[in-house]
């Protein structure tokens, strides 16, 4: 008898294929086709993939890891995909709030901007925001900002995923005179993280309202050049909306679509004045669409018909847009909450943007908006290994019914306690591997000395 099991267990591990690692948890969400979720489920990875994904007793015998986690206590989800965001203004992370858009941009921004941005301040806001980003289960972002070279290199560090875009707008910028500028330093960027495993280089105009109808086309050209996804801000208030009426009689998205702004990867962010016309256009050109809930409300900005967009079958993602004043958070977790409750504020119905879809959309939904769903966004074999573990055993998870409606409406962002980006480990137990969390701390509280220095009157009152 002895003998016989000692050949089992010989033979079984023989058998069990070799892999880096196997994580198992109470729950799996796979986000896959066909919704499964696993209870006391496991998921094997190979370098940077994923090779299985199934009940923990199936991978234990079909795979032998060099590393386990087991995490009894949580689950695993597709890790979190930020579809807009400008992650080094987190330095400017409420220099003022409760003001409009337009003063808060003129009076604030734009003059701490000037005055600041250099690329020290974007290589240490980027760090401080991918250490915000991956300590909430974020794996994934997408990124306008300036010095966007230095943004690519602080996310691979980081060891995170992006699809960054350095913004090209009409007027100068901390790091380009001329919009022509912008689009030469694009090109260089394109070329430079083409293939690249973590990076998607993009192109991002500003928006319509910021740039020449000339910028615009040469954007689609060069972002077409390259099969390159193009990011730009859409009918994200009534002004913007009601400005292009005025001078164009036509929307901003009909606008757009006369241009040929969307024959080719887009994605646009906030399309919260977007009517049903408008709906149409993104459908037909499959324009994925950014979803900034937090940013929406606080700005009061309106909120975007989402559930219309739903129903349509737009590709539709969830982002916090930046964290200056108009959120003033990274987490994910948020704003799949505000996302479903907002919409039911709107239509006056419950029933609208249920738990599910709502991770969906913070998941497999945001890698459809951003042409990267054959990668990311759910954990299927094949796909890239960005997987997160969220904890289970605290107060607010407890008692659990439906995985769903706790990761929408339950958990939170500092729930999640281990995050792998493709196939590398990058927090353990909620420590940071990648990223000296205090360094970067202190870092940031230095510059903001700085910006609040930059931002005094030159006499002030006594
Ligand atoms: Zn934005």
């Amino acid at each position: 008898m002895r003998l016989f099991c000692s050949f089992f267990i010989f033979v079984a591990s023989v058998w069990a294929e070799p892999v880096d690692w196997v994580w198992s948890a109470r729950y799996v969400i796979t986000m896959d086709a066909g919704r499964r979720v696993i209870e006391n489920g496991g998921v094997a990875i190979r370098g940077e993939r994923i090779v299985a994904v199934g009940p923990q007793s199936e991978i234990d015998h079909n795979f032998q890891p060099r590393q386990r986690l087991d995490r009894p206590d949580a689950l695993i989800s597709p890790g979190l995909i930020n579809t807009h965001t400008h992650a080094a203004m987190v330095l400017l992370r409420g220099i003022a709030d409760d003001l409009r858009l337009q003063d808060w941009l003129e009076k604030y921004i734009f003059p701490a901007e000037a005055r600041n941005v250099t690329p020290d301040f974007v290589r240490w806001g980027t760090r401080l925001a991918c250490l915000e980003m991956l300590l909430s289960g974020t794996t994934t972002f997408t990124d306008m900002y300036y010095f966007e070279d230095l943004v690519a290199e602080t996310a691979k560090e980081c060891g995170m995923r992006g699809v960054l875009g350095e913004t090209i707008i009409g007027f100068p910028s901390p790091d380009a005179k001329t919009p022509a500028d912008a689009l030469r330093f694009t090109e260089k960027f394109l070329e430079r993280f083409h293939g690249d495993p973590l990076i998607t280089a993009a192109v991002a105009p500003h928006a319509i309202y910021t740039n020449s109808d000339e910028t615009l086309q040469q954007c689609r050209a060069l972002a077409n050049r390259f099969s390159a996804p193009l990011l730009i801000h859409l009918s994200e208030t009534r002004r913007e909306n009601e400005e292009a009426l005025a001078k164009r009689a036509k929307t901003p998205t009909a606008a757009l679509d006369a241009l040929g702004i969307f024959n080719g990867r887009t994605l646009a962010a906030h399309a919260v004045w977007t009517d049903d016309a408008d709906l149409r256009i993104l459908r037909e050109r499959r324009v994925g669409i950014a979803h900034c809930p937090s940013s929406n409300m606080k700005l009061a900005s309106g909120a975007a018909p989402v559930t219309k967009m739903l129903a349509l079958g737009l590709l539709v993602g969830l982002g916090p847009d930046g964290a200056a004043g108009s959120n003033n958070d990274l987490n994910m977790f948020e704003e799949m909450d505000l996302a479903s409750k907002l919409q039911k504020v709107i239509t006056g119905d419950p029933q609208v943007l249920p738990a599910r879809q709502a991770v969906e959309m913070a998941t497999i939904g945001g890698a459809r908006a951003l042409g990267l769903d054959k990668e990311i966004g759910s954990l299927e074999v094949g796909k890239r290994a960005d997987v997160i573990t969220v904890r289970l055993e605290r107060p607010n998870a407890v008692p659990l019914y439906d995985v769903y409606s706790h990761m929408v409406y339950a958990l939170k962002g500092p729930d999640t306690r281990d995050v792998m980006v493709n196939g590398r480990l990058v927090v353990r137990d909620a420590q940071p591997l990648t990223i000296d969390a205090r360094q970067v701390m202190a870092k940031a509280e230095a510059l903001a000395l700085k910006v609040r220095e930059s931002l005094k009157p030159a006499v002030t009152m006594q």
